[in-house]
């Protein structure tokens, strides 16, 4: 499960962060993902909570932002949300486009005690 790995990568980022700011206690993150990264939110929340229990994080909430994918079209210039992953512009139908947002995968907030 590739949420596993994520979820692995989202705690090591929270617990250096907690470290630098002498911090105890996780109440909640808030994490943005790109809709090109092809996460799953209930599955990241679900290994969150699995590999957070037990643990000094356990009971913290993870909160999830979820970012439309967006698009500039390099013929055109024109900006507009990618939809069904179609990669063409709907203004001009250029192919030539470039990623504007939806490939995120970062922590926005951090609420620590
Ligand atoms: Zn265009």
């Amino acid at each position: 499960m590739h949420e596993m790995s994520i979820a692995q990568s989202l705690l090591d980022v929270i617990k250096e962060e907690m470290r630098k700011h002498n911090a105890t206690e996780l109440k909640s993150v808030l994490v943005h993902i790109g809709q090109l990264s092809a996460i799953v939110p209930e599955s990241l929340s679900f290994c969150f909570e699995i590999m957070t229990s037990g643990t000094e994080l356990e009971g913290a909430t993870l909160n999830m932002e979820v970012i439309p994918l967006t698009g500039n079209c390099r013929k055109c210039g024109q900006s507009f949300e990618i939809k069904d992953y179609a990669f063409e512009c709907p203004y001009c139908s250029g192919t030539d486009i470039e990623t504007l947002s939806g490939q995120e995968l970062s922590i926005v907030e951090m609420e620590v005690e």
